[in-house]
């Protein structure tokens, strides 16, 4: 491979300083940023020590720059793995790369200006490369949800890369005769590991911001279908489920029940208590509901102080039973208000797509007639709108 190494050097220094600058501009503007600071000094630290080792234009090398190259290059490396720890957890051992500076500095100090040896140096330092590059690349090869595994694993494998290559430059140099090695000798070894080095080293900066994309896709997409004040899933979310729930319900004969839930009077409950408290009402019935719920089903808050409930492979008497529960448990249940024990009643209307048909807007126009009719009977009751009868 006739590649010229040292523009080679320059050219990973400065991109790896330009990726820098990149990291901090993204962490300036991403909302949820965690790891782009140790990311961006991870960068900052790699592309000055590899300017260090432009230094190096002839042997006899300058020694203490190559203590200081190697320990840059090194800390900038931890701070990588660092920068991977926060992103998955939040937190990380700082120490890891003060730690590898300090190796660095120590077997650097020892091999290049106390006793030279050229290749103990190299070995040395590669495997202290392979090592935290390799933990890396291990720390990011683990299950989790697409579409971040696609950027955990693209990143991961260019940390192996330069994992694997580090370890081959190891066995290599240990191989070759004694004092032959320098860094800049065009033996096979250096453009190989020079270009295969700087592209993963490319890859993982671009891994790291598809990271960030994609985290940042992923709670875009959690805002818009979650209800702010309950946590649960919002009308959209729930129109998006219910599609996808009828489309399997329709290939495999399934049932689908709908319950459509009203609080009482809850505009009495805002003008006695305060719109705080109301909302203090919602949250109360969304927690009842949800442990009164199976595995499978689908609560959504619908609108203001109305909820609605998917219950799939159901009727509207196994939804009636589910409803009367949550009904009777609501209005046992008391919130505390100002000393003050608050309780309040809900009124619920079923259906389910024996009685009406597989359509979404006709189950939940069906559930709501029979939920008005619930209100008409006196509220706090349960009422199904095939029979109007189960309350
Ligand atoms: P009914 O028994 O007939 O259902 O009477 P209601 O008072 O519950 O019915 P209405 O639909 O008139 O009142 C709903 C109220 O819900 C009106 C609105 O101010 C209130 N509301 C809507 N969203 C929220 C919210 O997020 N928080 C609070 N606190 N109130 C809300
Ligand atoms: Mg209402
Ligand atoms: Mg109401």
């Amino acid at each position: 491979m006739n590649l010229d190494l040292r523009t080679m050097m320059v050219m990973i220094s400065a991109l790896s300083l330009l990726f820098s600058g990149l990291l901090a501009l993204v962490g300036l503007h991403a909302g949820d940023s965690r790891g782009v600071r140790q990311w961006t000094l991870g960068s900052l630290y790699f592309g000055l020590g590899l300017a260090f080792s432009y230094t190096q234009l002839e042997p006899p090398a300058n020694p203490w720059a190559l203590v200081f190259g190697a320990c840059l290059t090194l800390t900038g490396t931890g701070f990588q793995f660092n920068g991977i720890q926060v992103f998955k957890t939040g937190t990380c051992n700082r120490y890891i790369p003060w730690l590898l500076a300090g190796l660095a500095f120590y077997q650097n100090i020892w091999f290049a200006v106390l006793h030279p040896d050229i290749h103990a140096r190299v070995i040395a330092n590669s495997i202290l490369f392979f090592l935290i590059n390799a933990a890396s690349a291990r720390a990011l090869f683990v299950p989790v949800e697409q579409p971040l595994r696609t950027a955990y694993w693209l990143t991961a494998s260019s940390f192996a890369i330069i994992a694997i290559l580090f370890l081959v430059r190891a066995v290599l140099v240990f191989l070759l005769p004694v004092n032959s090695y320098w860094l800049y000798s065009q033996i096979p070894l250096n453009p190989a590991t020079f270009f295969i080095g700087s592209m993963s080293q490319m890859s993982i900066v671009f891994g790291f911001v598809l990271m960030l994309n994609y985290r940042q896709a992923a709670s875009h997409q959690k805002l818009a279908s979650t209800d702010a004040l309950t946590g649960i899933m919002n009308r959209r979310s729930l129109e998006q489920e219910a599609t996808r729930l009828l489309a399997r319900c329709s290939r495999t004969g399934e049932t689908l029940a709908v319950m459509m839930i009203d609080v009482d009077h809850f505009k009495s409950i805002n003008d006695r208590y305060g719109h705080l408290v109301g909302d203090q009402v919602l949250r109360h019935l969304t927690a009842i509901a949800e442990n009164s719920i199976r595995t499978g089903d689908y609560l959504a808050r619908y609108g203001g102080e109305e909820f609605c409930i998917l219950l799939p492979a159901s009727l509207e008497k196994d939804a009636w039973i589910l409803a009367d529960r949550l009904r009777q448990i609501f209005a046992s249940t008391a919130i505390e208000c100002g000393g003050e024990a608050l309780r309040s009643t809900i009124s619920i209307g079923i259906a389910d797509s024996v009685h009406t048909e597989l359509k979404f807007n006709s189950l939940i126009v069906a559930a709501d007639k029979a939920m008005y009719r619930a209100k008409q009977d006196g509220r706090n009751r349960v009422i199904s709108h095939s029979t109007h009868a189960y309350a």
